[in-house]
Formats: C-alpha cells, sequence, structure tokens
C-alpha cells in the first residue's frame, strides 16, 4: 500500500519541487513530490543557464555543458558592446534533463518520494489538513497533508486552483538547439532590436559537443500579433547577422512561458505557491531557476517549525513568508522597471544610443565591476547615477520608484 498520509505534498517535481523536497525531507519532514510526466526534466524548455551560486548550492557538477565568461551584446544597428572578461567565469550552461534530475534525486537521498504520472485532481483545506484528490497511473487516490506546496511551474495548477493571482508579465519564449552555428567560445551572443525581440534580447548560448541554443522571449503586448517563431526566423534573416546563421541545422525547437513578477497570493490556508507556479523568473534575464532555490532556502527553518507544530494557517504562513517574499518582490519590481527605462520601453533609434552609452570605456568598466547576472539591480541603479544619459531618463520616470 502506498502511504497516503505526509507532512508535506509537493506538486511538481521540477527544480524549485526538488530543492523544496530537499530540504524538507532533510530536516525530518516526510515528503511526497508528484509529477505529471513519466520521466524528470522532461520537456525541456530552458536556456540552461545556471548562476554559479545555484550550481554550487546542489554540486551538480556533472550537468555543465559549458562555462561561460560573458556576453557579447549586439545594439538595433550592429554595435557590440562585450561585457565580461576572458577566464573569469560568469555563468555555467547545464543540460537541464541531467541538472532536474539530480536535484530531484537529492531529495529522494534526503528521504523524500516521487510518484510520476500523477497529477492533482481537487483540494480541500481545513483547519485539520489538506485532502488531495489525485489521479496516479491512471487510478484515483485520496491523500492528505498538512502543507500542499505548488512548484508546477508557470501554468501551476495549484495556483489556479485556489485562485493565487497571475504573475505580473508572462513573456513567451522560443528555442532552437542547432548545429554549425561558429561563435566564440566561453561567450555567449545577445542581439536586441524591435524586428528580432520587441522590448528583450535574442540569445545565442555554446551548449557543448559544437551546439548552440538560439533563442528569443519577449511579451505579447510587444509582439504585436507577430509569434515569437517569426522573430526568430527575421534574426536568421536579419541583413546586420544572416551570414553567422546560414550554415546552421537545427535539431529541436520548443516554446514556454517564462512568469515573472510574484503573484499577489504566495500563500493560503495550508497552501504555499514557490518558483516559477509564483511568477519568481527575473524580469532581466527570464532565469527562474536561482529565485526558486533562494525563495524557499529563504524561510527554511521558521517554515519547518511550523510543520512540526502543525500551525500553517494563512497568517501564520504569512508571517513566515512574508518578509523574505517582499524582499524579493521589491528586487523584481525595481529590476524590471530599470529594464523598462533603459532597453524594454525605448525605440530602436533610443536604444542604440544607450549602447553608445554602454560602451564608453568608463561605464563598461563600471558594467563588468558591478555586473552580475544574478543581481541587476545595483548596476542598474550605478549606471542610472552615474551616466548623466541614463540619470536624465531615470528623472523623467520617477526616480523614487527606484531608490525607494
Ligand atoms: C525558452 C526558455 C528559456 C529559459 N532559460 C532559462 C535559463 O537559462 N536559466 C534559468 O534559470 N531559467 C530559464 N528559464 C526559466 C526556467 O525554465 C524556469 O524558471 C524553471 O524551470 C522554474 O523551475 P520550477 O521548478 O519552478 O518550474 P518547472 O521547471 O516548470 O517545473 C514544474 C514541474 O511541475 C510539473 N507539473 C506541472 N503541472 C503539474 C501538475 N498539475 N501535476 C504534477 N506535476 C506538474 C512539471 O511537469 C514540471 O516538472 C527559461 C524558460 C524558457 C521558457
Amino acid at each position: 500500500m502506498k502511504q497516503s498520509e505526509w507532512d508535506v505534498i509537493i506538486v511538481g517535481a521540477g527544480p524549485t519541487g526538488g530543492r523544496t523536497a530537499t530540504h524538507l525531507a532533510s530536516l525530518g519532514h516526510s515528503v511526497l513530490m508528484l509529477e505529471e510526466h513519466s520521466e524528470i526534466g522532461r520537456p525541456f524548455q530552458c536556456a540552461g543557464l545556471v548562476t554559479p551560486k545555484a550550481l554550487h548550492e546542489v554540486g551538480l557538477y556533472d550537468s555543465i555543458l559549458e562555462e561561460i565568461d560573458g556576453a557579447r551584446i549586439h545594439g538595433p544597428n550592429g554595435s557590440l558592446v562585450p561585457v565580461g572578461t576572458d577566464g573569469k567565469l560568469r555563468t555555467y550552461v547545464v543540460c537541464r534533463k541531467k541538472f532536474d534530475q539530480g536535484v530531484v534525486q537529492q531529495a529522494m537521498e534526503a528521504g523524500a518520494s516521487l510518484w510520476l504520472n500523477t497529477q492533482p485532481r481537487s483540494a480541500e483545506t481545513t483547519q485539520d489538513g489538506v485532502s488531495l484528490k489525485i489521479e496516479s497511473n491512471g487510478e484515483e487516490r485520496e491523500l492528505k497533508c498538512k502543507l500542499l506546496i505548488g512548484c508546477d511551474g508557470a501554468h501551476s495548477w495549484t495556483r489556479r486552483y485556489f485562485k493565487m493571482g497571475r504573475p505580473k508579465e508572462m513573456m513567451i519564449g522560443f528555442q532552437a538547439e542547432v548545429l554549425g552555428y561558429q561563435g566564440t567560445d566561453r561567450w555567449l551572443e545577445m542581439y536586441s532590436g524591435s524586428e528580432i525581440a520587441p522590448g528583450f534580447f535574442a540569445w545565442v548560448i555554446p551548449s557543448g559537443f559544437g551546439s548552440h541554443r538560439i533563442g528569443i522571449w519577449s511579451t505579447p503586448e510587444r509582439l504585436n500579433g507577430r509569434s515569437v517563431e517569426q522573430c526568430y526566423d527575421d534574426l536568421l534573416q536579419h541583413p546586420l547577422w544572416k551570414e553567422r546563421f546560414q550554415n546552421i541545422k537545427e535539431i529541436a525547437r520548443f516554446c514556454g512561458p517564462i512568469p515573472s513578477g510574484m503573484v499577489k497570493k504566495t500563500v493560503g490556508n495550508r497552501i504555499m505557491l514557490l518558483g516559477d507556479a509564483a511568477g519568481m523568473a527575473k524580469p532581466t534575464t527570464g532565469g527562474g531557476i536561482g529565485p526558486g532555490f533562494k525563495q524557499i532556502k529563504g524561510i527554511l527553518e521558521p517554515l519547518s517549525k511550523a510543520i512540526f507544530e502543525d500551525k500553517l494557517s494563512e497568517k501564520n504562513l504569512n508571517k513566515i513568508t512574508s518578509k523574505h517574499f517582499q524582499s524579493m518582490k521589491k528586487d523584481q519590481d525595481k529590476a524590471r522597471l530599470l529594464r523598462n527605462l533603459l532597453v524594454s520601453d525605448v525605440e530602436d533609434n533610443e536604444l542604440d544610443k544607450h549602447f553608445e552609452n554602454f560602451s564608453r570605456p568608463d561605464v563598461l568598466e563600471l558594467i563588468n565591476e558591478i555586473g552580475d547576472i544574478e543581481k541587476p539591480v545595483p548596476l542598474g541603479l550605478a549606471l542610472v547615477k552615474k551616466v548623466p544619459a541614463f540619470r536624465k531618463l531615470a528623472l523623467k520616470a520617477g526616480t523614487r520608484l527606484l531608490f525607494r
């Protein structure tokens, strides 16, 4: 007989679910992960960039495909701003399947259980616990737990079932895995301009064994009826860059959502949302693995205590999470504001002027000194403080919001 009562049930065994299960199982709680797919890490929708901090946290070095020292960023008119230094590692590119499987395996080694081919169908929360109806390998079952955590990604069932709001932005990402792109070793490329990635950027990332990931992301409003696939085709045909793409051979393509902007309600009575389900991806890069890890790590001790004491009302969960989650939300809001100011809400000709400023030696020095994929806010703030052209922009946009 499979166990039917658990301290914690986690819906979704992606990186956030796996990491959350590892922490909670290590602290002595009985934890069950429910995963709708028949294997972990598939389907894969990710460029695979993992920050050193997140990678060191889990130590999954065998999932690394490439090490990246910097980004060569291209302005709409073809200007180039290289950010980074040869030999100074900035980020890793991983095999997401291996990474996700490694994270979930760590959870199981810590004592958590995993049921594949399993989805929740309905749930009821009471003072005493959560009753969850699930379908597992075609069979219906009823489970009970003290706490239900939704780590079920961008279209989270948990978030929708408990009406917990929507992420502020839902970007659309598209990516193709290709062979035959001639890039620079250890550097990724970013291409900007309204024709190819309105308000955002396209990327080309080396992904090991001579392959590259070519991707694009934007928001539906900015795409204005175009699809991200059309943007991708426009990048490949762009007069400034088409030669680089002429010998590529596609081996896979996929499309996926990137939810960014923490939902209003991250907790309810005995319910919590983490990771993409809570809208945690970064507005500047779309990275969601690091934020998911950070979100659970920052509340572990009080959460574990509350699970032991079975004090998991909405009020208590709010007490446990609000300081940490609100500080993450504030950072996310600032990063979005700076992104809109400098890149997303800017016409191409203005963006070209920004690139002129970015490529000034003193500004480049600043970018290289303070620039951190994980913490874009300090760099953005330094740019608007120290570069006169950006300061004017910030004043126009209302600086109070930025420096609050
Ligand atoms: C094109 C693209 C490129 C990206 N590039 C990067 C990048 O380079 N770096 C980065 O950090 N992030 C990137 N992201 C974002 C990243 O993929 C997510 O932020 C990250 O996977 C979030 O982890 P998660 O565990 O919260 O959610 P997910 O990885 O989405 O995991 C959710 C899990 O829940 C399961 N699930 C969903 N619904 C149910 C259900 N009802 N029942 C049971 N199981 C369910 C899913 O099958 C999945 O296994 C990218 C996203 C896209 C679309």
